[in-house]
């Protein structure tokens, strides 16, 4: 049985110093050097691996997730990361000429660009991948050569504690620190110069930490949330697009940034659809057995983070009477604060609609479908709401989903699949406008935390063909 390590609030003083010993540190120019980075990449790798008995009781605490579930969305992906950074580490570090179209006397002064690290950086993170959603954006710092601060969530206590007990042992202490505690100790932190600041959480607090970020000028990635939209078309394959929706949004029972939030479907497939997603869930997850989705044998199973939470989620199908109809109601077990899958069929077309369920981040098990018209009615319901982190089309025709792509704006897109886009780690993973800015996984991390700066070396031997620019010569001739 492992212990699990207390959470217990960072003083103020502690941050302070904290902030003070790695500012040192990035002043001597340690972090820059790649072997400093892959060691630490390393460790991280090997703090991950040697612990995961230990991440799988705390993460159970936090949330009640399984073992395999922790290996599965927290451990891995993130040792995957790893891999990939200290596989093209060297390649990214590299300075990129940019000689190939530069033009006059700049061909010959080596136009480059030198990829520096900005500073000292912050890294906010939320609750429902403690352990993934502070490793990933720590593996874009580290690899950037920049020293950090990670503030977990107090919401996910047990993962936070442990984190911070781990992360000084394994890692550089002079380099990398771990804060735990709220509102309070992210004040404290927000108020201090950063190089950079990546937060994952909330729209409302990111409003908040991007107006601290303005009052020093500095650069943030804001990974927030949102609603993201699923487009079911009338050449649907109604079949795959249920059991692929539904084994997603059972992850981490739907509080997932990602998750399908509401569905958009041809109206002539409703019922369809609606049918398949019953089907799925009886057949994946059925009612009173060991594979339920509130049973405790199901290896995904998790809980609702708290009774707050809980019972936002139980207001939420309570007022769908107003406006829609529960077609297939989730086990509950309140007690554990455990919640199976609910699907929604609402009335409307997406116009004049009230409920929280279809103007408010879902973050839980619950699906609404909307019938529209067709795919371009789909598509004016997505351009008159805040932009998705995320976009799913569903249709046979590939035509179809790269119309959709074109004529919406999203963080990501996929076609006939759901949730994928954050264990791609080749690709940039951001939201855009409400549902944040900036992006960062593998190369696009590291971009994140490094500063692009132009440099060029304009050679003395050049000084031949300078005369021209030299007074009395100078004129406007010259630069027409
Ligand atoms: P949250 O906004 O409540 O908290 C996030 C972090 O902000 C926590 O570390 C918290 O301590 C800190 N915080 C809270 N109040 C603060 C304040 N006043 N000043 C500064 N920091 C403060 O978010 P949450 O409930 O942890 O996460 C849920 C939201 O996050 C959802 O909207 C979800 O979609 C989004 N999310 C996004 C991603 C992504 O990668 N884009 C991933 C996970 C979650």
């Amino acid at each position: 049985m492992t212990d699990i390590v207390k959470h217990v609030d960072t003083p103020l003083n502690e941050i302070d110093e904290l902030y003070d010993r790695l500012s040192a540190t990035f002043a001597s120019h340690k972090t820059h050097a790649l072997a400093f980075r892959l060691y630490n990449l390393k460790q991280l790798a090997y703090m991950l691996q040697d612990n995961v008995p230990a991440f799988q009781a705390a993460l159970a605490a936090d949330l009640q997730k399984k073992p395999f579930d922790v290996e599965l969305t927290e451990v891995w992906p993130a040792i995957g990361d790893i891999d990939l950074a200290i596989k093209r580490l060297p390649e990214w570090m590299a300075d990129e000429s940019k000689s190939k179209d530069a033009t006059g006397s700049f061909k010959l002064a080596r136009p480059r660009v030198v990829k520096q690290p900005k500073g000292v950086s912050l890294i906010i993170g939320a609750w429902n991948f403690p352990v993934l959603l502070v490793v990933c954006p720590l593996i874009a710092a580290i690899s950037a050569g920049c020293p950090a601060i990670i503030k977990g969530s107090e919401h996910s206590p047990a993962s936070s504690a442990l984190l911070a007990q781990l992360i000084p042992k394994y890692l550089d202490p002079d380099a990398y620190g771990f804060v735990m505690g709220g509102p309070e100790q992210a004040t404290a932190l927000l108020q201090k110069r950063w190089g950079h600041i990546l937060y994952t959480g909330s729209g409302q607090v990111g409003k908040i930490v991007a107006t601290a970020a303005a009052q020093t000028l500095t650069s943030t990635t804001l990974e927030l949330g949102g609603k993201s939209p699923v487009i079911v078309s009338a050449d649907a394959d109604i079949t795959i697009t249920a059991r692929r929706m539904l084994s997603m949004k059972q992850l981490n029972a739907g509080q997932v940034c990602v998750a399908p939030d509401y569905v958009l479907c041809a109206k002539e497939r409703v019922d369809e659809l609606v049918k398949a997603m019953k089907d799925t869930l009886d057949e994946f997850y059925p009612p009173n057995s060991d594979r339920s989705l509130i049973g405790d044998s199901f290896d995904f199973a998790s809980g609702i983070r708290n009774s707050r939470d809980y019972e936002r989620l139980v207001k939420v199908i309570e007022a769908v009477d107003e406006e829609g109809k529960l077609v297939y109601r989730g086990e509950t077990d309140p007690s554990r604060l455990r919640m199976g899958i609910n699907l929604v069929r609402l009335n409307h077309n997406g116009d004049g609609e009230t409920t929280t369920l279809v103007t408010e981040e879902t973050f839980g098990p619950i699906i609404p479908i909307i019938p529209v018209d067709d795919v371009d009615a789909a598509i004016r319901y997505v351009n008159a709401r805040p932009t998705p982190l995320a976009l799913y089309v569903c249709s046979s025709s590939r035509k179809v989903f790269l119309d959709v792509i074109n004529k919406t704006i999203s963080g990501s897109a996929i076609w006939n699949d759901f949730s994928m886009t954050p264990l791609a780690t080749t690709l940039p993973f951001g939201g855009v406008g409400e549902s944040g800015w900036g992006s960062y996984h593998g190369f696009y991390g590291f971009l994140a935390f490094s500063h692009q700066k132009a440099v060029i070396e304009m050679p003395l031997w050049l000084e031949m063909a300078q005369k021209a620019r030299y007074a009395p010569n100078f004129n406007k001739k010259m630069v027409r």
